[in-house]
Order: structure tokens, then C-alpha cells, then sequence
């Protein structure tokens, strides 16, 4: 019995083994000299293809590729040099078998000055180092990505496949690294994970831990409160949602460009860093914790590809920042988002603003949105956020919730967003009548004084 038992677990546990490509290596980096090498074999190539493609960061070189210890010669699709990221090809002269090994060398310089306004940084795609500190993004393919030539679309495919890593980072001139939930500790780290790689810290900053929260140069007279605000915002989220967040948040804060008075915060699982915030008050009073820990849920652990993209993303997380803060008596940002949409719809009324391509105040249709990227900002974070709020109020709390979890669930069947949107409305019982109402008010229109109970909500 006992041996039947070892070997169906055998056959369980073969498949999983089989499916991924697993990455292992060593990353260096030498943070003062901005020098960065990388150095890793990948085995369980799963490819029907001769042809390898691959892509890696612009900032990063290729020195060597070699498959089973015999060198290859590549080229870089020219026709193909991406925003971020350049493509390469290889052509080998047969398909590679799962027990090939396939290593890379690749190695990068970042320009350390103490000009900061040198820095280019663009969000958190970017591979960037000021002063001491060295960072790099998940997203920011700082790593080679194996790629298959049918995917229609780099992301599409980079998504698709699932890497395994095992990968340590060694930083001999930083007080400290930190890759994603992996205290910051002297180098060398260890790092393991199956999906894409967060984000690496590397530097001279302090940090500490509190409760299981790692918190990154965060001045020590705002730490107690950080900490706080995050367990409350979890504990409601938690509750609301009925799903646990099973993460440690780190925070970090960072200064990228001292002359850059623009400044952001962006999440990155499960790490929220704030860019050139100085103010301790944008750190703390739930400003932007409320909408970063709300990820956790939508558009980190999954990513909605899907026209309405934006929406499912983003949106939704700022929803459950606006319901958060409704909960806790805290109205000021509320009351910011409601004057935006009073500027959104005066600017609309401007004839001349309507015909810039691309006005960011303009509302766009969700039934006819056909690229996530029609979404503006100013939608994105001010006009759906409310929508949804509007639609809680016709619907109840309960049930939207429920939609809310069911319309991500279905999202992942359907690229088509505002079907989806519609059918999971339909799915919770909701009448004709209602949806109708809800398209016509809502998501086919902008009408300022449909949202005139924002201002009720504010002064209770
Ligand atoms: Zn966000």
C-alpha cells in the first residue's frame, strides 16, 4: 500500500517538476563602480523551436551564451529594439532538449554620479543606482527572458512562462540587500521564487523591522505610525474581502533626482517605495498605503489582460483605498478626487481640449475602449474609483463585493472586458433593468451629478 502511495505522489509531483525552465546563478554587483554581472544557466528548456529568442534590459550586454559549455553566436533582431528591453536571437542546430543547459553572461554598467539629475527614471521599469543605492524592478527584465516565437506580444509571453529561480546576489560595497520578502541582510543573499523576480535594494540605507515590517530608510518618527496605519488597512481588507494578505510588506523610501520635484509611490510585490517623498505626511495618514496594500489582492499577485486593464487595476484598487478611508472617518483624500472630477467635467465643456489627442480629462466610454491605454490617469484614479462607489450604493456592499471577486475570476477567460463586466453583473443576480441603469449612468456616460452623494459622504 504504502509503496502505491509513493508512487502516485511521484506521478503528482513529476508534471510540476517538468513544467518549468529553472534559472540558477549569481548576480554581482558593485554598487559604487555602477558594474553589474550576471551569470546564469538555465536547464528544462521547454521550446519546439530551433530558433531561441530572448530578451534582456537595454542597459545589460550579453558577453557569452553557451550551450552544454560549447559557445554560440547570437544577434540582436534590430527590427526589434523595444522600449526597455532589446530582443536577441540565437539559432541552434537542433531543437534543445530538456537536459540541455543553456548559460548566460551578461553584465551592465549604471552611471553613479553624485549629478543627480542625470538619472533617468522612468517609474519602475527602469535600472538605476544614486549614490549608494541600487534597484532594480521585477518588471524591468534585468534578467534574460526566454521567449517563444508564438506569443504575439513580449509581455504576453513573458507572463506565460514560469521560471524558477535560484539566484544569489552579492553586493561587496552595500550595507545591505533586500530582494522582495527576503530581510535586507549583508551580501551574499540567497534568493529563490518561481514567477518574476521582484525587486532587489542594494545600498548603504537603515532599516528595521517592525511586526514583520521591513521598512527602508522610513525616518524612525514615522515608523510606529507606518506600521499601524498598515495593520489597520490590512485588517479591514482582510475582512471585507474574506481573504487573508499573506504578505510582509517592506517599505522603502528613495531619492532618485534631488533637482525632480515630481514624486510617486508604486508597489512591486510585496514592496511599496516611495520615490522622491520627502514629506513624512504623503508617508504615513493612509495616503498612498491604502491604495498600494489594496494591490495585494488586484494586480499584483494577478495581472488582468484585458482592454480594461486599467480599470481592473487600478480602479479597483483605488476603490478599496476610497472605502478604507470612508471607514476610518478619513475624507480629505475623498473630497480631493470629488474636485477632480468637477475639473474633468469643466474641461470637457472646452471645445478646443476635447480635440488634443490624448486629454487626459477626457472621459472614454467603457464599452468602447479597444487598448487598456485609453484609460487616462485622471479616469483611471478619479472617475471609475467613483463608479464603483456609485454602483455599491445601488447594489449593496455585499454584492459587491461579489462581483468584484467574480469579475476577476472571469476576466482571466475573456479579453474582452466590458462583456465580462456586463455578464459578472448578470451573474450576481442582478436585474436587466438594473444593469441598464448601470451602463447608462455609469460606465456609456460622465454626468457630474451622479455623483453628488460623494458629497454626502464627506460630511458624515
Ligand atoms: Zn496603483
Amino acid at each position: 500500500m504504502k509503496s502505491i502511495f509513493w508512487f502516485i505522489l511521484l506521478l503528482l509531483t513529476l508534471p510540476s517538476l517538468a513544467q518549468n525552465n529553472i534559472m540558477a546563478g549569481h548576480i554581482d554587483i558593485k554598487s559604487k563602480q555602477g558594474k553589474l554581472t550576471e551569470d546564469f544557466t538555465i536547464t528544462n528548456i521547454i521550446t519546439d523551436n530551433k530558433e531561441l529568442k530572448f530578451t534582456l534590459h537595454k542597459y545589460l550586454e550579453v558577453e557569452k551564451i553557451l550551450l552544454n559549455s560549447i559557445e554560440q553566436s547570437f544577434i540582436i533582431d534590430s527590427s526589434e529594439q523595444l522600449y526597455l528591453v532589446n530582443l536577441y536571437k540565437i539559432t541552434l542546430n537542433r531543437i534543445p532538449s530538456k537536459t540541455d543547459s543553456l548559460r548566460f553572461i551578461v553584465s551592465g554598467s549604471f552611471e553613479v554620479s553624485n549629478d543627480s539629475s542625470k538619472y533617468n527614471v522612468e517609474s519602475d521599469f527602469d535600472l538605476v543606482t544614486n549614490y549608494s543605492i541600487f534597484r532594480a524592478n521585477g518588471m524591468s527584465s534585468w534578467h534574460p527572458v526566454i521567449i517563444q516565437d508564438s506569443c504575439e506580444r513580449i509581455d504576453q509571453c513573458r507572463r506565460r512562462k514560469k521560471i524558477e529561480y535560484s539566484i544569489q546576489v552579492k553586493c561587496d560595497d552595500c550595507q545591505f540587500i533586500n530582494i522582495g520578502d527576503v530581510k535586507p541582510q549583508p551580501s551574499p543573499v540567497n534568493y529563490k521564487q518561481t514567477s518574476s523576480l521582484p525587486m532587489i535594494i542594494a545600498g548603504d540605507y537603515k532599516w528595521e523591522e517592525i511586526e514583520n515590517i521591513i521598512l527602508i530608510n522610513i525616518d524612525s518618527a514615522v515608523q510606529q505610525k507606518l506600521v499601524n496605519e498598515t495593520r489597520k488597512i490590512i485588517t479591514y481588507y482582510e475582512k471585507l474581502l474574506g481573504i487573508e494578505h499573506n504578505s510582509n510588506p517592506v517599505y522603502a523610501k528613495v531619492e532618485i533626482n534631488k533637482n525632480l520635484t515630481y514624486e510617486f509611490a508604486f508597489f512591486s510585490l510585496p514592496t511599496i517605495v516611495f520615490v522622491n517623498r520627502r514629506n513624512n505626511k504623503k508617508i504615513t495618514n493612509y495616503g498612498a498605503s491604502s491604495h498600494e496594500l489594496a494591490h495585494y489582492y488586484f494586480g499584483s499577485l494577478f495581472v488582468p489582460k484585458s482592454n480594461l486593464h486599467w480599470f481592473l487595476n487600478e480602479s479597483i484598487t483605488e476603490f478599496f483605498s476610497f472605502k478604507f478611508l470612508l471607514h476610518d472617518g478619513n475624507t480629505s483624500k475623498l473630497s480631493n478626487k470629488y474636485n477632480n472630477l468637477k475639473a474633468i467635467k469643466i474641461c470637457s465643456y472646452i471645445p478646443f481640449l476635447k480635440k488634443i489627442n490624448g486629454f487626459p480629462f477626457r472621459f472614454v466610454r467603457l464599452d468602447k475602449i479597444k487598448h487598456k491605454d485609453e484609460i487616462h490617469e485622471m479616469q483611471r484614479y478619479n472617475i471609475s474609483p467613483f463608479q464603483l462607489l456609485a454602483i455599491e450604493r445601488i447594489i449593496g456592499e455585499k454584492l459587491m463585493i461579489e462581483f468584484i471577486k467574480k469579475l476577476y475570476a472571469n476576466v482571466s477567460n475573456n479579453k474582452h472586458g466590458y462583456e465580462t463586466l456586463i455578464q459578472t453583473l448578470k451573474e450576481i443576480g442582478l436585474e436587466k433593468k438594473t444593469i441598464k441603469k448601470i451602463e447608462r449612468n455609469y460606465f456609456k456616460n460622465f454626468k457630474l451629478r451622479k455623483y453628488k452623494f460623494v458629497k454626502e459622504l464627506i460630511n458624515n
